[in-house]
């Protein structure tokens, strides 16, 4: 499982970047590396592209997990050439984003060069597709383990709309329908009578709708025990 960027526009990083002369890269070489938006090789061409455009970069690093909390030790080894610059520009996902922002001793913008999409999984090589969006209350139990939450159009919990064809999507040709997905799955497994069952309103709040979600695995584990 992956988190999915995509590098923003130059001209919106510029922006960003309008009033800081000294600017410190850092890369991800995990997710953005794989996705090919801030690796190595893009921290590289992000470090041209800024000293094209009369930028000093002060130095860059690859941290190796940038959502990790290890780093904060990557942020100390490089204290200096951090401080000497004026900003930082993140070619993470937006954890990594956060993650840095949070560890940085200096008060400094950190501002990021890549948009995050999605959670997910990589069907084939350097192919990703969503396959959570986090809503908090899991239905997979009932639709055969494909997500119709992201895998469908209109995130229908009851059944298909009606519009599929051939077992695509009526949105586009190239979208599998999802619960022409879930039918197929269920009949596999014989279990074709769960489709009859209705699935209740959807709890909204225990997703991103309900503010920022928070646990206490501690806390969790003593209930549970
Ligand atoms: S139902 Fe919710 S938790 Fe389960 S896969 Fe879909 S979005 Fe994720
Ligand atoms: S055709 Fe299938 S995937 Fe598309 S919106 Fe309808 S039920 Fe969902």
């Amino acid at each position: 499982m992956k988190t999915i960027t995509r590098q923003k526009p130059q001209e919106e990083v510029m922006g960003y970047l309008a009033k800081c002369h000294k600017v410190y890269l850092i890369g991800c070489g995990t997710c953005a590396t794989l996705c090919h938006t801030g690796g190595k090789s893009e921290v590289l061409e992000m470090k041209e592209k800024l000293k094209a455009a009369g930028k000093e970069v002060s130095g860059w690093m690859i941290i190796p997990t940038a959502c990790d909390e290890l780093t904060k030790y990557a942020l100390q080894e490089e204290a200096q050439r951090i401080k000497a610059a004026d900003c930082v520009l993140a070619m993470t996902c937006a954890i990594g984003v956060q993650m840095i922002s949070l560890h940085l001793k200096d008060a400094k913008p950190v501002y990021p060069a890549l948009n995050t999409l999605f959670i997910g999984m990589e069907e084939s090589p350097g192919h990703f597709t969503e396959v959570c969006l986090q809503c908090g209350s899991c239905v997979l139990g009932r639709t055969a383990a494909v997500c119709p939450l992201v895998r469908c159009s209109k995130s229908l919990l009851n059944g298909p709309c009606g519009g599929s064809s051939e077992g695509k999507c009526e949105v586009s040709p190239d979208i599998p329908c999802a619960w022409q997905l879930i039918y197929e799955r269920l009949k596999e497994m014989g279990r074709l009578e769960e489709l009859e069952e209705i699935e209740p309103t959807k709890d909204w709040s225990v997703s991103v709708s309900g503010g920022p979600r928070k646990i206490d695995i501690e806390a969790e584990c003593t209930s549970l025990s």
